[in-house]
């Protein structure tokens, strides 16, 4: 066999590329914060992959960034 065959012959075997994100699409998974019970959602625009985590409205994580986010917006 030479060069050109064994090229061609890698090609075949190579299997198709299986994403993981792909895999996950539409399906909602439990976790994504230590502090509450989040869940988190995959989804996939024009190409590109997206992961939403949801959080309880009682979480201290998410309670403390909003903080964060509300004091930043107030600097000029
Ligand atoms: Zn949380």
């Amino acid at each position: 066999m030479n060069r050109p065959e064994r090229r061609q012959a890698a090609k075949r075997k190579t299997p198709e590329p299986v994403s993981l994100l792909d895999a996950l699409l539409d399906q909602r998974i439990t976790g994504g914060c230590q502090d509450c019970d989040a869940y988190q959602d995959v989804t996939r625009v024009d190409g590109i992959y997206r992961i939403t985590i949801s959080h309880d409205a009682t979480c201290p994580w998410l309670n403390a960034r909003e903080g964060v986010d509300r004091g930043a917006r107030r600097t000029p």
